[in-house]
C-alpha cells in the first residue's frame, strides 16, 4: 500500500476506533456499483483520497473561502513551523536559554537563570502591554478578556479601570501582538522576569516597557547571530518533527500538475540543512528534497516580500551570491529575498492560481491577503491539541449549549415575572384596583395579594433555577476552559466569542489545518467548501 494509502486507512481507522469522533459510526453516503477492476484503477488515480467524513476531525483541512484546488497552478510553503514543525517545548526550552544568557550579558542579574519557566503560560494570540507589564487575550470585537500581570490574573475592576475605558488599538506602540509560535518563549520570560523584578525592587517603580524590549532584542539576536540556528542544527532530531507523510503530500501536489515553491525567511544554509532532514530520500523519485520545488526562495524576509519591492538574488550552492538572476526564476536554483510583483513575472504565475501555506498570521496570511489576491492556507498546530480537548470534552460542551439556552429561556420568564409582580403591585398600591380588560370590576384587596403571593413564589423559583443554571454553566465552562490551557483556555475562543486569533484565521486564510501533510487525505482536485455562514437572526431561539 502507497503511503498515502496508509495514511487514509490509518485515519480511518482512528474514526472507526473511537478516536476523535468517540466511536459514533461515521454516515457515509452510498457508493455507486462500480466493476472491482475500474475501482482499482480510479483508486490508485485519487492516491489513498479518503471521504472527508473518514478524516479525523484533527487530521481535516478546513474552509473559510471556497477554493478549487482544480484551478490552483503553483502552491507556495513557508519553512518553518510549516514543513518543519518543530518540537515545541525543546525550542521554548533553547530559546529560553539563549535569551536569558544575552541577558545576563546585558547586565541582568545570573538569578534569573533559575527562575522557573513553562511553556504553559502562554498561547499565540495574546497581547502584551509593555505600558503596565501585563498579558492579555482579546476577543474578536476588541474586548479585552483576561490580563495576567506576572503569574496574577488582574482583578475584573483593575482590568476594566486600565482597559474599558477607551478602545484599545494593539497596532499602537505599548503592545506587542504575540502571532508565531517562535514568540511564546518571549510572554513565558517577560511573566517571569516582571514578578521577579518586582521582588527585586520591594514594589519599587519597574520600567515594563524596557524589559520587553530587553527580551525581544535579546531573543532576536538569538535567531540572527546563530546561537540558536548551531545548536538547531547539531542537533536537529531533537527539535524538528519529521512528518513520515510529508514525502507524498508534496509528491502528490506534483504528480497531479501542480507546480511548487518554497518562500521562507529562513536562510540558506538553515533551510538546506532542515529540508535534508525532512525530505532527503524519502522517496525514491527524490534524492534530494531540491526535486520537489521548481523554485526555492531563502531569506524571503516577509511580510516585506509583500509590501516591498527588494530584488532578487541568486546564491550558488554555498550560498554566497552570484548576483541578479537573469531571466524566469529556474528550477534547481537557489534565490534570496525578492519581491511578489517580480515573482509573478519571474515565475509566470500569479494572482489566485497560486496558493500559498504559512504558519504566520500576520508575515504569511494576512499580508499576503491583504497586498495580493494569492489564496492561503495556515497552518495552525495547535489545532490537533484543541480538536482532541474538544473530542474529550464532547458531552459537557453539548451540556453547556443546552444550559445557555436554557438560562435564555429563563431570563426571559424571569423578566415576565417581574413585570407581573409590579403590575400586580400597582394594582394593590391604586385606591380602586380595576383590570384594564375589566374596568367595572374592583378587585378585592385580598384576591390581588393571593395572586401576588403566586406570582412572587413563581418568581423566586425562576430565579432560584436560572441561579443553579448558571452555576452549573460556570463550573463546566471554567473546567473545559482550563482543559485546553490552564491560563488562557482555548486558542480560538475567549469567554462566549471568537478570540482575536480566531478572528484573524477566519478572516484571512481561506484554508486552514494543523499540518501539510492532512492534504493527503484529500484529491488535490478538491473543492474545499466553506460552510454556509449564519447570523444571529438565523437561529431560532425555540430549537
Ligand atoms: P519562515 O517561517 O520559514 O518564514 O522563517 C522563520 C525564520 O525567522 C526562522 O529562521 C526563525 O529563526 C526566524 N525568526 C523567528 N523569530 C525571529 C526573530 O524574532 N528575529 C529574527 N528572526 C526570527
Ligand atoms: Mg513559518
Amino acid at each position: 500500500m502507497s503511503e498515502a494509502g496508509a495514511k487514509a486507512e490509518l485515519v480511518s481507522e482512528q474514526v472507526q476506533g473511537g478516536g476523535e469522533a468517540g466511536g459514533t459510526p461515521v454516515p457515509v453516503l452510498a457508493t455507486p456499483p462500480v466493476p472491482d477492476a475500474a475501482m482499482e484503477a480510479v483508486t490508485s488515480i485519487l492516491g489513498g483520497v479518503a471521504r472527508e467524513l473518514d478524516v479525523a476531525k484533527s487530521q481535516r483541512v478546513f474552509t473559510n473561502r471556497n477554493l478549487k484546488m482544480a484551478d490552483v497552478e503553483i502552491i507556495g510553503f513557508d519553512m518553518d513551523y510549516t514543513l518543519a514543525i518543530y518540537q515545541q517545548a525543546e525550542l521554548e526550552k533553547l530559546s529560553i536559554e539563549c535569551t536569558l544568557h544575552k541577558l545576563v550579558k546585558r547586565g541582568y542579574p545570573d538569578a534569573i537563570l533559575g527562575l522557573d519557566y513553562r511553556p504553559e503560560w502562554a498561547i499565540r494570540g495574546l497581547v502584551v502591554d509593555r505600558k503596565h507589564g501585563n498579558v492579555f487575550k482579546m476577543d474578536r470585537h476588541g474586548h479585552i478578556g483576561r490580563c495576567f500581570h506576572g503569574h496574577t490574573e488582574l482583578a475584573s475592576d483593575k482590568r476594566r479601570e486600565l482597559y474599558l475605558r477607551e478602545r484599545v488599538r494593539t497596532s499602537l506602540p505599548p503592545y506587542a501582538w504575540i502571532d508565531t509560535l517562535f514568540a511564546l518563549p518571549e510572554v513565558v520570560m517577560y511573566c517571569a522576569l516582571v514578578e521577579y523584578q518586582e521582588r527585586a525592587t520591594s514594589g519599587g517603580p519597574v520600567d515594563y516597557d524596557r524589559l520587553w524590549q530587553d527580551i525581544r532584542e535579546a531573543i532576536d539576536e538569538a535567531h540572527r547571530d546563530e546561537s540558536m540556528k548551531t545548536r538547531i542544527k547539531a542537533d536537529i532530531a531533537r527539535y524538528i518533527v519529521k512528518d513520515p507523510y510529508l514525502a507524498a503530500s508534496l509528491h502528490k501536489f506534483r504528480s497531479s500538475g501542480k507546480r511548487l515553491f518554497l518562500l521562507t525567511n529562513s536562510m540558506w544554509d538553515y533551510t538546506d540543512a532542515l529540508m535534508t532532514y525532512l525530505l532527503d530520500d524519502e522517496l525514491p523519485a527524490y534524492p534530494s528534497w531540491r526535486g520537489y520545488f521548481d523554485i526555492v526562495i531563502v531569506g524571503g524576509a516577509k511580510p516585506k516580500f509583500f509590501t516591498d519591492r527588494d530584488s532578487f538574488l541568486e546564491l550558488d550552492a554555498a550560498g554566497v551570491s552570484i548576483g541578479a538572476p537573469k531571466g524566469q526564476l529556474q528550477r534547481g536554483r537557489i534565490y534570496q529575498g525578492g519581491n511578489i510583483v517580480d515573482f509573478e513575472r519571474l515565475a509566470g504565475a500569479g494572482g489566485d492560481k497560486v496558493l500559498y501555506v504559512g504558519d504566520h498570521i500576520y508575515g504569511d496570511i494576512l499580508r499576503a491577503k491583504k497586498s495580493s489576491v494569492w489564496r492561503t492556507c495556515m497552518i495552525v498546530q495547535e489545532l490537533e491539541q484543541e480538536l482532541t480537548t474538544v473530542a474529550q470534552h464532547r458531552e459537557e460542551i453539548a451540556r453547556l449549549a443546552e444550559l445557555d439556552r436554557r438560562g435564555q429561556r429563563l431570563e426571559s420568564e424571569l423578566n415576565y415575572q417581574q413585570t407581573l409582580l409590579k403590575t400586580l403591585q400597582k394594582l394593590a398600591d391604586s385606591d380602586a384596583p380595576r383590570l384594564p380588560g375589566a374596568p367595572h370590576l374592583v378587585l378585592a384587596p385580598t384576591d390581588l395579594e393571593a395572586a401576588k403571593k403566586a406570582a412572587k413564589a413563581s418568581l423566586d423559583a425562576v430565579r432560584g433555577t436560572l441561579r443553579e443554571t448558571l452555576a452549573e454553566f460556570d463550573t463546566i465552562a471554567l473546567r473545559v476552559d482550563q482543559a485546553f490551557n490552564r491560563r488562557w483556555g482555548a486558542l480560538f475562543k475567549e469567554g462566549n466569542e471568537n478570540s482575536r486569533f480566531g478572528e484573524q484565521v477566519e478572516d484571512y486564510a481561506c484554508l486552514y489545518t494543523s499540518r501539510v501533510s492532512n492534504f493527503l487525505a484529500y484529491s488535490p482536485l478538491q473543492y474545499f467548501r466553506a460552510p454556509r455562514d449564519h447570523m444571529p437572526h438565523e437561529y431560532s431561539t425555540r430549537d
